[in-house]
This record gives structure tokens, C-alpha cells and sequence, in this order.
């Protein structure tokens, strides 16, 4: 009889993938190596995020003959952030480790991060030293962002840190207690505490197929990850507001002197429109940042499930006795 202290670690990979069937017999060549490097047996949970091609099929063939992959398609695309949030809630593992699918992340990787666990750190995020093959574009704003988002934020999101990471066992607990609707996964790790280390790496191009972060995506991520984080666009607001109707009385002081020191004042309507579009214009960008923050408060109040599980295959199976 095995003493629990002695019992091998589970491992649990969390793979979201969305249109990847050109990647994935890439990545499961690649796991299949590395799985038995690891000191005990890993389940490799793939969210599938709503695919329209054959990457469900791909997987569901893998987990039905395969006892070490699990399988779960969510009802419609809902996103990567949430979907490595549904992959996490069915992970069983000691350690989870956090990665994409199009290789980008190297599978190769999770054992240096397995190291840094196993000597007591309980987030370990990889962080790309070099990226290559991504547009000069997306580094520049990627750089801006991050960038804006530790000037705005109180939160720590070290630099060149995407959701490649590993997470011990009570980190997952604490993740789960976390509820909110619009979800910046890296913020909210770096928000939890806890110890956390890096482990350095070399970030390759996709191995197949393309993007599916579209500018749009982005966008949203970086709007989810201001507006969760920070409240300084709404005190901003309050700011602007302030020297404006500060510059406004001034004006209006003004107006008012030259009132009555000179009665020829009809000529005015210049000033009057640009003063009254300028504020206006103002007086909508400060509406809109509130309304920001109004329809996150709505989303949260609605309290719907973050997503559904249209299907699920390979979760009861037994793992694979360890031999390694
Ligand atoms: N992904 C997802 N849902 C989405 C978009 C992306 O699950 O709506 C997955 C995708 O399959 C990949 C990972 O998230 O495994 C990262 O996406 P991608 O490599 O396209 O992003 P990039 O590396 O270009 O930022
Ligand atoms: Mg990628």
C-alpha cells in the first residue's frame, strides 16, 4: 500500500482550441512525448470553443481512444478566456498547467514549470523572452497595453506574460471563487497573490493555421482588463469634468467683464458653438466610460452560468497507471 505522501502527482493540461484542426495532431504528437517525462500520470482537458471545422471531431476521436484526454465542447464560442475557465473547473489534477494549442506555448516547457512547482511556488507563468513571427504591429501594442494597464492598474501583470502558466491545486480553489463575468484571467491571477515565479522561454510562431485573436478580440481583452482592474477611467471622468467647468467659469467670467465693459458682443456665435460642441463632445465620451462600467455591473447582476457544456467525452475514464 502506497502512503499518500508518496503518491505521484496528477497533472492536468488545459488546451482551448477554436478552429485548430490543422494544429492538432501537431499538438498531440508533442504531448504524447512529453507526458511520460512527467513524475505521474496527467489528464488533457481540450475546451473546445464552439469550432466550426473538424478540430471537434479530431478531439473527440482522441479522447474516446485515448484515457488520458478529456474532451469538452462548450455550447457556442465563448471566448479563450472563458473557455480556459471551463477547462479549469474540470481539471482534477494536483497542478494545473495553463497553455494554447497552436504550439506557441512549447508543451516542452510545463516540466521546468513542474520543477518551480515542486519547489514550493504555486503560480508559475512563462515568460516569452523572445516572440517570433508575430507582426511587428501586435508586439507594439501589446507593449502599449501592458504598459497602460500598470500605469491604470493596482494589480501586478508582469510583462510578456500570456496564460501559459501552471497553478497549484489551491490557487484553482481561489479561481473558482472568482465569478465575474468579464474575465482577464492573467489579471485576476496576478490580483490573487499567493507565490509566484517565471520561467523564462522562446516564443515560436503558430505551428499551423491561423489566428483566431482578431482585432476585435483584442480589443475587447484589453477593454475587459482596463475596466476590471482599474477605476481610473471613471475618476478620470470626474477630473476632466472638474478642469473643464473650472475652464468654463473662467470663460464665463470673461464674457461677463467684456459685457460690461463693451456692449458690441453680437459676434459671438463662433465662440458659442465651438464652446457648446467641445463640451458636448466631452460631456459623451464621460457618459460613455460611465456606461462602461453600467453594463459590467449589468452582466454581473444577471448572474448567468459563464457558459454551457454542450457535450463532454472521456471525463470518467480512468487514468492510466503510472509507471513512469
Ligand atoms: N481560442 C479560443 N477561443 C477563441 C479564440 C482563441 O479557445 O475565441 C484559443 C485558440 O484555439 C488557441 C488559443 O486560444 O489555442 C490562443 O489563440 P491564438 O493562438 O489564435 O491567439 P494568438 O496567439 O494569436 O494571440
Ligand atoms: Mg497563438
Amino acid at each position: 500500500m502506497i502512503g499518500s505522501s508518496t503518491k505521484p502527482h496528477l497533472y492536468s493540461f488545459v488546451i482551448p482550441v477554436y478552429n485548430e484542426e490543422a494544429v492538432l495532431p501537431l499538438l498531440f504528437s508533442r504531448l504524447d512525448a512529453l507526458l511520460p517525462c512527467l513524475d505521474g500520470p496527467a489528464e488533457v482537458i481540450l475546451v473546445d470553443d464552439g469550432s466550426r471545422d473538424a478540430t471537434g471531431i479530431i478531439a473527440v476521436d482522441r479522447a474516446k481512444n485515448d484515457p488520458r484526454y478529456r474532451y469538452m465542447a462548450l455550447s457556442r464560442n465563448f471566448g479563450h478566456q472563458v473557455a480556459i475557465t471551463a477547462g479549469m473547473e474540470a481539471a482534477v489534477g494536483d497542478a494545473v498547467i495553463i497553455m494554447d494549442a497552436d504550439l506557441q506555448d512549447p508543451p516542452e516547457v510545463a516540466l521546468e514549470l513542474v520543477a518551480k512547482w515542486r519547489a514550493g511556488y504555486d503560480i508559475v507563468y512563462a515568460q516569452r523572452m523572445t516572440r517570433i513571427g508575430e507582426s511587428r504591429f501586435k508586439l507594439a501594442t501589446a507593449k502599449a497595453f501592458y504598459k497602460l494597464l500598470t500605469r491604470l492598474t493596482a494589480v501586478n501583470i508582469p510583462e510578456n506574460v500570456g496564460d501559459f502558466r501552471l497553478i497549484d491545486r489551491k490557487v484553482l480553489e481561489a479561481f473558482r471563487a472568482m465569478p465575474e463575468r468579464d474575465r482577464f484571467v492573467r489579471g485576476m491571477f496576478g490580483w490573487m497573490g499567493f507565490r509566484q515565479t517565471a520561467v523564462p522561454f522562446h516564443r515560436p510562431p503558430r505551428a499551423a493555421g491561423t489566428t483566431k485573436y482578431g482585432w476585435w478580440k483584442m480589443l475587447r481583452l484589453a477593454f475587459d482588463a482596463i475596466v476590471g482592474f482599474s477605476d481610473i477611467p471613471l475618476r478620470l471622468a470626474l477630473w476632466i469634468g472638474t478642469a473643464v467647468s473650472f475652464g468654463a467659469l473662467l470663460y464665463g467670467i470673461y464674457v461677463l467683464w467684456l459685457a460690461m465693459h463693451n456692449a458690441d458682443l453680437v459676434a459671438g456665435w463662433a465662440s458659442t458653438i465651438v464652446i457648446l460642441s467641445f463640451l458636448s463632445g466631452i460631456h459623451l465620451v464621460l457618459t460613455g466610460v460611465v456606461g462602461l462600467y453600467i453594463g459590467r455591473i449589468h452582466a454581473e447582476v444577471k448572474a448567468r452560468p459563464l457558459y454551457f457544456v454542450a457535450r463532454s467525452i472521456g471525463f470518467d475514464a480512468e487514468l492510466p497507471i503510472y509507471t513512469g
